[in-house]
């Protein structure tokens, strides 16, 4: 006889060890290759939200007056250990996301890149210093960490996009709060287990598994005192308002509908590659996927009939398989939504030439059959006026759509409502540079299609794409998690006698 394999219960960790939580809500975790429940995930509540905002409050006095140096010294530790043990976070990643073992490696390389850079701290926090701004009087800038900082992130990468936070917060001298995408847990856990592997002091990372709940209880809780999100529009926008309502920093990036522009000159078959790589890797559930191909002039001509062959010839495997190109929808529930997309373009009045729906599990291995499959989609003819245009579908569902000339290209970019990334592929030097200056998004590619910016730069979105002043990760992420001070100075030798009423200038 056999039994089947009992779902692993995945809880919290906070004050320096796994917790179980108080909250009765808890919610199945799938591998979306095969349909399987391998998990259950606790809910938090607000209790258990307090819980983990009391330990990290508890830890931060400690923590934020440790010399940078030291602070760094335990991200340096945590970077080996990233690295010895990041094939078993991209396992976790494919057995709960579903995106295929190479790309989820990928995917921790980048977020290992953000470790490396907030292992730079002590230069990264160096103030400026102006001696002598008026007879006798110094004056300086430095920049002090915040507190409690939360993180809420969303299923797509749940080992990158925390890292484009709590490196940088953690460095700078913050205690933080993870909540991840209750989706794909297990990757939090096993960075927070590493972590304190690292030497991290206990409450100074803590994750507290969740949905709404949970996340109200962190944008209102008065010790937050700032706000990292990623997730979907609609979300970001809620986060942003509700955390300034409470008096929190936040910065929330949102969704997307990355444009990639091709002119006639591009070098067409470097174009083909481009856009099914980025319109299918990760079975397009990606913030920087391209989504929709904007082909001018004749360019249409030449791409239409290799995308069509192109997207008919995708591998779409098991991301266990390592000749996967393309994996799983991530849930069942994403699944019915992206086939309710195609049927919507195909309603609208888009042309069909390629369809993902009815993509039979079997032929992507073995045990399969029960997991959530659909093939590469691929529309033409698409316009502004549709939905399947407008919004964000998250899948792999690439729209083509016809422009004349490059301006028509350029305004149809600039009128979408989001901005997050966008691409030109061209050989002229001119166009290239003029479509870089003149398009209303946040990151540009010149035949580049996922021009993510790397540990340095900073990421984020213009318009709808991002709600807030400042990008994640990068000098900006640096600035986001910290305050400025400036301190002006002067001794009693230096100090004139009398009282002065005229406003202070420099003598
Ligand atoms: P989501 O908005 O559903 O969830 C994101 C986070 O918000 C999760 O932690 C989730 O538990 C929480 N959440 C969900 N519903 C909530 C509610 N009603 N109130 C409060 N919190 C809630 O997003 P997702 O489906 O996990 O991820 C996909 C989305 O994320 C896409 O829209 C994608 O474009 C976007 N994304 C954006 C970026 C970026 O950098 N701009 C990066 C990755 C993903």
């Amino acid at each position: 006889m056999t039994t089947a394999t009992q779902p692993t219960p995945i809880g919290h960790y906070i004050q320096g060890q796994r917790a179980a939580g108080t909250s009765s809500r808890s919610q199945d975790v799938t591998n979306p290759a095969t349909g399987a429940v391998t998990g259950r995930v606790a809910l938090a509540n607000r209790a258990d939200v307090d819980a983990a905002v009391a330990a990290a409050q508890a830890a931060f006095p400690a923590w934020a007056d440790t010399p940078p140096i030291r602070r760094a010294r335990v991200l340096f530790r945590f970077l080996e250990l990233v690295n010895q043990h990041k094939d078993a976070l991209a396992h976790a990643i494919t057995a709960e996301h579903g995106k295929v073992f190479t790309d989820a490696q990928g995917e921790v390389a980048r977020g290992i890149d953000i470790i490396e850079f907030a292992c730079g701290i002590p230069q990264l926090l160096k103030g400026d210093f102006t001696d002598q701004v008026s007879t006798g009087i110094d004056n300086w800038t430095l920049r002090q960490p915040l507190g409690v900082v939360a993180g809420i992130t969303p299923f797509n990468f749940p080992v990158m996009v925390p890292m484009w936070m709590f490196p940088v917060a953690i460095a700078a001298g913050n205690t933080f709060v993870l909540k991840p995408s209750p989706t794909d847990p297990t990757a939090s856990l096993l960075m927070a287990d590493l972590f304190k592997q690292a030497g991290l002091p206990d409450g100074v990372f803590n994750v507290v598994q969740g949905d709404k709940e949970a996340v109200d209880a962190l944008i209102e809780h008065p010790d937050v005192k700032a706000v990292s999100f990623v997730g979907s529009t609609p979300i970001a926008n809620y986060i942003y308002e509700t955390g300034a309502r409470h008096g929190k920093r936040v910065q929330a990036l949102g969704g997307a509908k990355n444009h990639m522009v091709v002119m006639p000159d591009a070098d067409i078959d470097q174009a083909v590659d481009a856009l099914i790589g980025a319109g299918y890797g990760s079975a397009g559930e990606r913030c920087m996927a391209i989504s929709v191909a904007v082909l001018v002039g004749d360019a249409a001509d030449k791409l239409v009939p290799k995308l069509i062959e192109r997207t008919r010839a995708l591998k779409v495997l098991n991301g266990t398989n390592l000749a996967a190109e393309m994996g799983p929808i991530v849930t069942r529930a994403a699944h019915e939504r992206i086939s309710g997309y195609i049927d919507l373009g195909v309603k609208e009045g888009a042309q069909l030439l390629v369809d993902g729906r009815g993509f039979d599990g079997k032929q992507a291995g073995e045990g399969c059959e029960g997991g959530f499959w659909l093939g590469g989609t691929l529309f033409d003819h698409v316009t502004p006026a549709m939905r399947i245009y407008k919004e964000e579908i998250f899948g792999p569902v690439l729209a083509v759509v016809r422009a004349k000339d490059f301006a028509e290209a350029v305004q149809l970019v600039n009128d979408h409502e989001f901005g997050n990334g966008v691409a030109c592929f061209t050989r002229d030097g001119n166009v290239a540079r003029e479509f870089g200056r003149r398009i209303q998004a946040g990151m540009v590619g010149i035949n580049v299609p996922i021009p993510v910016p790397m540990a340095w730069h900073g990421f984020g979105g213009w318009k709808r794409s991002l709600f807030g002043d400042m990008h994640a990760y990068g000098e900006e992420g640096v600035r986001f998690y910290t305050k400025q001070k400036s301190i002006m100075q002067r001794w009693p030798e230096s100090t004139p006698k009398g009282a002065e009423f005229v406003m202070p200038t420099a003598k």
